[in-house]
This record gives C-alpha cells, sequence and structure tokens, in this order.
C-alpha cells in the first residue's frame, strides 16, 4: 500500500496555487492540473469531470486517457462510477473498477486498462461542481491517506473553480455564478419583480486555499475557535433565552468545543490547506451529509454545525455581515431565512424577497404580506448559487426565480410585469366608483392591514376601509412585550390615517405558528389547533386587557371596531366582551373618553360557531369570516402543509353551502357579514363569496381593483344560478362553471 506523506500533499498543493498564480487561459489552468496530480499520486491516469448541466458531467481535462475525449465524455447523474460519485457525493475506491456494480465502459476515453480507480467528489459548501478521479493499471485499493490527500486536492479545484480560474473562452466551461438558473418554490405572495440580488448574509470568499506554513495556519484556527468558543458562552449566559433558542445554543457549544472537528480541519490543514479552506471543507462535508440524513432532528443539528462553520469563517476572515457593497437599486433581497424584524427593518425598499428555507405562515410571510412584496420560499440552493448584484426575476404568483436569466426570458417577464401594470393603471380608473355589479348590488370592498405602512394603501387602493387589522406584527417584531402607550399611540395613527373610514381591530391572535419571542414556547402537538388566539386571550387576560384598553385610549371618543379571533364557541365571545365591556367602565370611572359608537365582533374561523345559539348572532355586532382558518378545519387541511394546502378548493360546492348556512344564520338578525381570508382576493372566489350572499369583503389593497373590475362586469344572479346548476349537476366544485360562464362573457 502506497505511504504518502504530508509534505507530498503540500507540495501537490504548492505547485497547484502556481498554476492558479499564472497568466493562462482556463482550459491551458485545466489542463495543467491532471499531470501534477498524478505525477505526485503516482498514478497513470487523472481526470477531471465538471457538471455541464444539473444532471450532466463531463470529461474536461485528464492525463492517462485519450485527449481527444476530453469535452466529448459525458455521463448524467448516477451513471457509471463517476455518475455515482456525485449522486451520492461519497468516494468510490475501489481495485477492480470494471467489475464494480454500475461500471461504465467508454471506449474512446480508452480507460479500459485501468483496474483501481478512486473518485471523490468536487464540492465546496453545499455546491457540487464535479468529480476528480484517479486511475491506475495495477490493481490496488488507495489507502486512507492516499484518499484524504485526493480530498483536500478536490476542495483546492472546488476553491479555483470558485474563483474563477478555469473560466473564460474556449474552456468549455461556463464560469460559475455566470449561468442562468431556475429556481421552483413556493409561493409566498403573489407579485412579480425584477430587480438584483442582495444578499442578507453574503457569503465569505476565500482566496487562499493553500497554505505555505501550517504551523502559522494551526494557530490561527485555534485562535479563532477559541473566539468562537466564547462567542458561544456568552450567547449562553445572555438572560431570556428560551427553551429551544438554549438547546440550540447548547448544540453549537457542544460542537465548538468537539475535539473531532478541529482535529479534522488540523489534518487538512497539515496537508496543505488554508485555514479558511479547511473549515469550508468540513463544512462542506457536513452539507453532504445533511442532504442524506432523514431524520428531521439531526438535520438540524448539522444545520447548527454548519452555521458555526460560517462564523467561523467570518472570523478567521475578518468579512463581517457588512461587506461593504453598496445596496443596488431594485434589490431582491435573498436569505436563507430572516425574521420578521429585520425584514421589516429592509421595509418597501425590496422588490422582493426569495428565502431558501421559510414558510408560507412564517412570520416574515407575513410580514412580507403586509408589505406587499413578492415572495417565494423554499427556493433551494439559491443561497449558494446567487451572489450580490446578479439580476433576478421573481414570479411570486408561480413560486419561480430566474437567476440570471436569458435575455428572451427576461423579456417577457418585463412584458408580463408591463401588463400587471397596465391593468392596475385601468383598476386606478376605477378607484372611485362603487363594486356595484351589473344587476345592481352593491359589494363593499375593504382591505386587510397590520402595519402603519400599509395605511397610505386605503387611498390608493379605493378600499372603503379596513375590514382586518391584524394587531400581532407589533408584537411579533419586538423582542420584549409593547406597553400599552406605545400601542396606544399606533392605533391612534392607524385611525388618523384612516380619516374616518372603519378599521375593525382584531385583538392579538397568537399561538400557532406565531409564537412570541419573549413568550414561553409551549410544546404542543397540534399548534394550530392549540392555545391560541381568543384561548390565550381569556386564559391570561392581562395583555388582551391591556390591549383593549390601549385601543380605548387611541380611540379616545372616537367610532371603535374590535372584533376577536378564533371564537369557537358562544360562551368565548361573551367572556371576550365582557372583558371590553369592564374596560369601558374603567376608563370611564378614570374620566377618559370612550367611544362614541363600539361595534364588538367576531371572526368566525370554526365550523362550530356557525351552529352557535339565535343570541349569538343577535349579540355580536359583526361577524368576519376568517377563511384561511376556516378553510384548514373545516376540510381538516393544514394551512401550512404544502401537501394539503391546495387539495381542497374553495369553491367546492359543500364549502359554499356551509358558508351559505352562516349567511342565512346571520339574516333574520341583520348581523354584519363579511370575509376577510386570502380568498377574498381572488377574483372568481370573490365572484362566487358575492353570489353567495356576502355583500363585504376585505382583502390585500392589491386585490381590490381586479376583483373590482369583475364584479362590475358580471350580473351577480346569473353567477349564482351557475353556482346553483352545478349543485344540481353533482359537481364536486363550482370553479369550472364559473370559469366556463365568465369565458363564454368575455371575461
Ligand atoms: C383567517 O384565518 O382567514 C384570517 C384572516 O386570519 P389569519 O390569516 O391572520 O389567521
Ligand atoms: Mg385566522
Amino acid at each position: 500500500m502506497a505511504e504518502r506523506s504530508e509534505s507530498d500533499s503540500r507540495k501537490l498543493l504548492r505547485r497547484l496555487r502556481d498554476v492558479l498564480a499564472m497568466p493562462a487561459k482556463g482550459q491551458d489552468r485545466l489542463d495543467r492540473i491532471p499531470h501534477l496530480i498524478a505525477d505526485s499520486m503516482g498514478t497513470e491516469v487523472c481526470s477531471i469531470y465538471l457538471f455541464r448541466d444539473a444532471d450532466t458531467l463531463e470529461l474536461c481535462a485528464t492525463e492517462g486517457l485519450n485527449k481527444s475525449a476530453v469535452h466529448k465524455t459525458r455521463m448524467k447523474l448516477g451513471e457509471g462510477l463517476v455518475g455515482r460519485v456525485a449522486r451520492t457525493l461519497q468516494p468510490v475506491n475501489t481495485a477492480d473498477a470494471p467489475n464494480e456494480k454500475g461500471f461504465r465502459f467508454m471506449p474512446e476515453t480508452g480507460e479500459e486498462f485501468f483496474s483501481s480507480f478512486l473518485g471523490v467528489p468536487i464540492q465546496r459548501v453545499g455546491e457540487t461542481l464535479g468529480v476528480l478521479v484517479v486511475q491506475s493499471k495495477v490493481a490496488r485499493a488507495f489507502s486512507e491517506d492516499e484518499m484524504d490527500a485526493v480530498e483536500v486536492v478536490a476542495m483546492v479545484l472546488a476553491e479555483m473553480t470558485e474563483l474563477g480560474a478555469f473560466a473564460g473562452d474556449g474552456s468549455g466551461m461556463a464560469a460559475l455564478h455566470k449561468q442562468p438558473l431556475l429556481f421552483r418554490g413556493t409561493t409566498g405572495q403573489e407579485g412579480a419583480a425584477e430587480g438584483r440580488v442582495w444578499l442578507h448574509e453574503p457569503r465569505v470568499i476565500v482566496t487562499n486555499p493553500v497554505a505555505d506554513d501550517p504551523l502559522t495556519e494551526i494557530d490561527r484556527i485555534r485562535a479563532a475557535v477559541g473566539v468562537l468558543r466564547v462567542s458561544v458562552d456568552d450567547l449562553l449566559e445572555a438572560e431570556s433565552l428560551d427553551k429551544d433558542q438554549k438547546a440550540v445554543l447548547e448544540a453549537y457549544r457542544m460542537f465548538a468545543h468537539s475535539r473531532g472537528w478541529l482535529r479534522r480541519m488540523e489534518d487538512d490543514i497539515q496537508r496543505g490547506l488554508s485555514a479558511e479552506a479547511a473549515v469550508e471543507k468540513e463544512q462542506s462535508a457536513t452539507r453532504s451529509r445533511l442532504e442524506q440524513v432523514p431524520d428531521a432532528y439531526l438535520r438540524e443539528r448539522l444545520q447548527d454545525l454548519d452555521d458555526l462553520s460560517n462564523r467561523l469563517l467570518r472570523i478567521l476572515t475578518g468579512q463581517g455581515q457588512d461587506t461593504g457593497a453598496a445596496m443596488p437599486d431594485n434589490p431582491v433581497l435573498v436569505a436563507r431565512n430572516i425574521g420578521p424584524a429585520e425584514l421589516l427593518e429592509y421595509g418597501r425598499k425590496l422588490k422582493g424577497v426569495v428565502l431558501e428555507d421559510g414558510s408560507v405562515g412564517s412570520h416574515a410571510a407575513v410580514v412580507a404580506r403586509a408589505l406587499s412584496i413578492p415572495l417565494v420560499v423554499h427556493a433551494k440552493g439559491i443561497t449558494t448559487e446567487a451572489l450580490n448584484g446578479d439580476a433576478i426575476l421573481v414570479d411570486g404568483d408561480q413560486g419561480l426565480v430566474h437567476l440570471r436569466a436569458e435575455e428572451t426570458i427576461s423579456r417577457s417577464f418585463r412584458d408580463k410585469i408591463a401588463m400587471q401594470a397596465e391593468a392596475q393603471k385601468r383598476y386606478a380608473s376605477l378607484r372611485d366608483l362603487p363594486a356595484t355589479t351589473r344587476d345592481g348590488i352593491r359589494i363593499e370592498l375593504q382591505m386587510n392591514a397590520g402595519l402603519m405602512a400599509d395605511l397610505p394603501s386605503l387611498v390608493g387602493s379605493g378600499a372603503e376601509g379596513v375590514g382586518l387589522f391584524r394587531t400581532e406584527l407589533q408584537f411579533l417584531i419586538r423582542n420584549k412585550m409593547p406597553q400599552r402607550a406605545e400601542l396606544a399611540v399606533l392605533y391612534a395613527r392607524v385611525m388618523d390615517a384612516a380619516k374616518g373610514r372603519p378599521v375593525a381591530f382584531r385583538t392579538l391572535d397568537i399561538g400557532s405558528d406565531k409564537v412570541l419571542p419573549y413568550m414561553k414556547p409551549n410544546d404542543e402537538p397540534n399548534p394550530a389547533m392549540g392555545w391560541r388566539a381568543i384561548r390565550v386571550g381569556l386564559d391570561k387576560p392581562g395583555v388582551l386587557r391591556m390591549q383593549l384598553q390601549a385601543l380605548l385610549r387611541a380611540a379616545a371618543g372616537r367610532n371603535l371596531s374590535v372584533m376577536f379571533p378564533l371564537i369557537s364557541e358562544f360562551g368565548e365571545f361573551q367572556e371576550a366582551r365582557g372583558h371590553m365591556l369592564r374596560e369601558i367602565h374603567r376608563e370611564r370611572s378614570l374620566g377618559h373618553k370612550v367611544p362614541a359608537q363600539l361595534e364588538i365582533g367576531t371572526m368566525l374561523e370554526t365550523p362550530s360557531l356557525a351552529y352557535a345559539p339565535d343570541a349569538f348572532f343577535q349579540m355580536t355586532d359583526y361577524i368576519s369570516i376568517g377563511g384561511n382558518d376556516l378553510k384548514q378545519f373545516f376540510f381538516a387541511a393544514d394551512r401550512e402543509n404544502e401537501r394539503v394546502r391546495k387539495r381542497y378548493d374553495t369553491l367546492n360546492l359543500s364549502f359554499l353551502a356551509f358558508l351559505e348556512h352562516v349567511v342565512a344564520r346571520c339574516a333574520p338578525f341583520g348581523t354584519k357579514l363579511s370575509f376577510c381570508g386570502e380568498d377574498a382576493g381572488r377574483p372568481i372566489e370573490a365572484l362566487a363569496l358575492a353570489a353567495i350572499g356576502l355583500r363585504r369583503l376585505s382583502m390585500r389593497p392589491a386585490s381590490i381593483g381586479p376583483v373590482k373590475a369583475l364584479l362590475r362586469s358580471i350580473d351577480l344572479s346569473a353567477a349564482r344560478a351557475v353556482i346553483d346548476k352545478a349543485r344540481a349537476d353533482g359537481a364536486e366544485t363550482a370553479r369550472p362553471a364559473l370559469m366556463e360562464w365568465l369565458a363564454a362573457q368575455g371575461e
């Protein structure tokens, strides 16, 4: 078995570095490398295979195989031994390659003479660039030392590729981070945007993968790990950590103090890597493990290790979050994930947001929605691929992201944005007109809001009021409970901005996915059906009462409308209303002004409430149907779960029948009824809701125009007849019938 010393590796890396430094074209540089590696490893063959596209590898340089096969021999991901390395991201080391399972004979390369084969992935933090192979005639397995050495070389190749060493004319290989890429994610917020990438956490650039003096590098890495350990310990000592934060930091501490982690990095440094490259090599290994671990808990721990590697890299390179780069015009934020407060800080200057993780119901998504910024979540791999300033197109409607798109795609995308702008202009001309159908039915259109910043849309959109003001954002974006006085100021400003138009303030709806950073999280098996919304408010009335006081102070004698979320039975409404009445009494006794007119309403979000006693419908001043939650409970389909979320159509005739039942329950008592879930803002859904008897819809400001345009163009009783017929025909949903009818109308 071949002995291989660390100094052999260091010598090889130095020679590679010289290649990197020489003035040459990309392919010329690449051509020199296999010879150096084969020479150092004592093998007849060394070949570099790189990805042509996401699933094709191409032989890009070789020593020992037929040179004429370069840029000709290709294989699919998973095909042959090279394809297997690329797919599994694990080395293949065999003494008898031709008899190895999956071996593919490539006659044009002349490789049939070579018996032993060692292939390792060329990868760099989450990005697989290709496969490095050494082969020899003698049938022997490569030693552990040799395998480590080849892995270190592969790492340096990855870094060199990243630095653009092999790119350029005639290289047959596109430079990294230059090709157009399409990411298929999930819609977080609809809308289209064109702009330039702005990375929330810019990647660390390692410019020196190879180092001359291992001792200096070892000193550097030990010092950096020391700083890291202290910073993690400090974080752990910080007060006000909740259970989850503590668990994450404990895991950080465990990794930061792990001897194995440091030892592996030191071994790689001994083989010639710089401290930074050694961290990245470990990080790459972690990432490929991350891909393969099915256990969610373990995956999270590996994610912690990945975060820790990033911190270590920043300590080593001195590259902080702030790289000094100027934010481009039309910035589109790209991040793994982002908290609501950070996103809010960027505010409306962002044209779009793309998250690698995130979820449709995350706090960041709530903020993006409130800011009306197109958002795509689950864009896998985007943070590795995108560089600051890259051209980016965000298609929030389809959940697609085009990075560095070809001109043809950009052009058609621009057409789409222009068409939307054109339509918006048309809608603007309807702004001051009522949403009255052809047969004279007037539908009141209101908007949903959650931030002070939303209020200017009230005038621009033509909304007749705010049908839902979500109050939780002010609680979510702070790291401590807001004070009554602070909230009163904010609510007063909202009322001022509404200029007398009604605003329905919904009391705090937390729990489920919306967990306050400063409240003890509850480990609940099923948080959407757990201790949330009014249930928290009634069990711990302190915050509810404080919020009601803030609203009363803000109104200061003006009209006030308040509604409670997730009321599931009459008793809960009576209790919540009781709190409000008591607060009014208290305010009056303190000599404060009480609202001239007070409306206390209910969100109907659980089917049970539709069957409450008549007394409930008499007592509540209004009902607002929270369709997002109601639909999830009606169909027992989690609104956050991509798999089931879209399975049931809002126009399902059972659901429409249920909504009609609610309309019918309200009618005898004249209880005002509205619908404020996301569906109200979708034109066909809005039409169906109006057709079954809803007269007030509350939606995103941007939806008011399209909904109004459609409502004004149709005859509501005819739409109703279409729905009735679909039901009589035994259809599951009214959608096809309505679509067909609209198409026939030329809509
Ligand atoms: C709803 O459930 O439809 C609703 C409007 O409330 P939220 O989306 O804030 O839960
Ligand atoms: Mg809800």
